[in-house]
Order: C-alpha cells, then structure tokens, then sequence
C-alpha cells in the first residue's frame, strides 16, 4: 500500500471527489467512471467556470 497524498479534484461529471493520479497525468473519478487527462480536466473545469459566469451575468 503506498502512503502518498492523494490529490483530490471534483469530477466534472457527478461532482463528487475524482483523484488525481500522483504523477499528474489523469483524473479518474471512482463514482461515475470519469477518467481523463488533467490538462483535458482542466480545460473542462475551465470551461465550466467559464458557461456559469455566462449564466450569471445572464441572470443580471
Ligand atoms: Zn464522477
């Protein structure tokens, strides 16, 4: 068993708690399956970041 800190990242998908492996190549989420490279994670959080500010000031 290895004693590392697990980094830890909200999954996109069902928001819950996906880790990210140690060498920081990809983010795998346990509950719904999500996997996927942490630039591309990124890139999506960045995304998603991006179409809530959009909503905001939408709903100003
Ligand atoms: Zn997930």
């Amino acid at each position: 068993m290895h004693n590392v800190n697990m980094l830890e990242a909200k999954c996109p998908v069902c928001e819950k708690r996906a880790r990210v492996l140690d060498d920081m190549s990809k983010v795998i989420c346990k509950h719904c399956g999500y996997e996927d490279e942490y630039d591309a994670y990124l890139e999506k959080m960045k995304d998603r970041i991006s179409s809530i500010v959009d909503e905001f000031m939408l709903e100003r």
